[in-house]
């Protein structure tokens, strides 16, 4: 069985806007191809591309014509509101995702008035010939109430714990497979371990020297002993 060959982001607005990407690749739009989706309570209301009204034909001489394409062509966002009154649906109090491009001041309109609560857009450079209409639309949606936000693409990832300052306490005497036990990085457990390999080495051969040491003040006056008493049997076996 096939898995998803992505992942979805942690953010509910990036999963919808990763929708609204989905549905901008279903465009026959050879310039610009748009996508959007309307969502409430983490649910899909409805979805739409750019294109052409249903049963009007886009062949190839209209898609690649600019002014008998942009004459025709339904926006996105149109789209989205149109089926959702084809098929009853209410986007009242709704989330309209849109990918790539914020809405022009003509979808601005319907958006207002078919009660869209946020508009979500990414934060892209706006191309210069939608300016003006995307700045009557950011205009008309402040004055309205409908929130639009623009998210920068890349979601920013949590900060992970910095571990760089944790002080191991009696490193020399943790033996290493409690090291790995911890939750220390494995990099910093390695880092510590020639060191503490040294010292417990050196500690270990002046304990042995000071044995040897030991051992050889103990024993040096009994074996001088000895050697006397032997010698002494022998002088006396001697004069016998
Ligand atoms: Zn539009």
């Amino acid at each position: 069985m096939r898995k998803p060959n992505f992942k979805a982001p942690k953010d509910w607005d990036r999963r919808w806007l990763l929708l609204a990407e989905l549905m901008a690749s279903f465009s026959k739009d050879p310039s610009t191809k748009v996508g959007a989706v309307a969502v409430r309570d983490r649910r899909v209301l409805s979805t739409g591309f750019n294109g052409m009204p249903t049963g009007v034909v886009d062949s190839s001489f209209r898609l690649n014509d600019r002014d008998v394409r942009l004459s025709m062509t339904v926006h996105a966002e149109m789209n989205v509101i149109n089926f959702a009154a084809r098929n009853g649906v209410s986007l009242m109090g709704s989330d309209l995702f849109i990918f790539p491009l914020a809405p022009c001041s003509n979808c601005a309109s319907s958006i207002i008035q078919a009660g869209v609560r946020r508009v979500i857009v990414y934060d892209y450079v706006i191309p210069q010939r939608w300016q003006q209409s995307f700045d009557t639309a950011a205009e008309m949606f402040s004055e309205s109430g409908v929130a639009l936000l623009r998210l920068p693409e890349k979601e920013e990832k949590e900060p992970e714990e910095d571990v760089s300052n944790i002080r191991i306490e009696n490193p020399t005497i943790t033996p290493r497979h409690q090291c790995l036990k911890t939750h220390y990085p494995l990099d910093s457990v390695l880092s510590i371990k020639p060191t503490n390999a040294l010292a417990w080495s050196l500690d270990r051969l002046n304990m042995a020297l000071a044995s040897i040491l030991f051992l050889l003040l103990w024993k040096a006056p009994h074996a001088g002993n000895s050697g006397r008493s032997i010698s002494a049997s022998r002088k006396t076996n001697a004069s016998n």
